[in-house]
């Protein structure tokens, strides 16, 4: 399986990293390596002093599929979940000024937990889900699907333009605003409309 993540798909997110709104989708990729599963610890990389916290709706891939039409596209995944994109920012920052790949600083192994997953018929409307991310007790990140820039059909039409997606995929859909450091002893824990859905210590 892989992991496509979504760039700049908030508009206040991108703003708050000084990005314009991208006229294109903005997409990476992380490797199976990256997966956190079952609330499993995220240990803090030495080569970064500066590892950040996105929250993302996440969602999985339940069918393979290539150049999918956005009409058809609710077939082809069938769950939902929320998960962390760890970034480390400081490699970013260099890696973009210097018009460099940012693959070491989004891609790094333990980079990606997620919960566990859930029927997408369990939400009403996918594009009205409220999820929040507290910090240590503190609510630090809040959103809903309904403000992404494109949203879940629109994501799958498009990266499957250049990607066959495969039945596992994960798809990260962007963070809202509220992004900020982590440390260790820090707790992260993610709610989708409430619900305690990930818990993720930093060792
Ligand atoms: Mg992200």
């Amino acid at each position: 399986m892989k992991i496509i993540a979504i760039g700049r798909n908030y508009a206040e997110h991108a703003k708050e990293l000084g990005n314009l709104v991208p006229e294109k989708t903005v997409f990476f990729m992380k490797p199976e390596t990256a997966v956190l599963k079952n609330n499993a610890d995220f240990y803090y990389p030495n080569f970064s002093k500066d590892v950040h916290y996105e929250t993302e709706i996440v969602f999985q891939i339940c069918k393979v599929g290539k150049n999918i039409e956005k009409e058809f596209a609710n077939r082809y995944y069938d769950k939902i979940g929320i998960g962390i994109d760890f970034t480390a920012r400081d490699l970013q920052r260099e890696s973009k000024e210097k018009g460099l790949p940012w693959e070491h600083a989004k891609a790094f192994d333990g980079s990606a937990p997620v919960s566990k997953l859930i029927p997408k018929e369990n939400f009403a409307d996918v594009n009205n889900i409220n999820f929040t991310m507290q910090l240590n007790g503190e609510t630090v990140q809040q959103g809903n699907t309904k403000d992404m820039i494109n949203n879940i059909d629109s994501l799958i039409a498009f990266v499957s333009q250049y990607v066959t997606l495969k039945i596992g995929d994960l798809i990260y859909t962007g963070t809202p605003k509220g992004v900020g450091q982590v440390k260790i002893g820090d707790k992260i824990e993610a709610f989708i409309e409430g619900d305690k859905m990930l818990v993720c210590e930093v060792k």
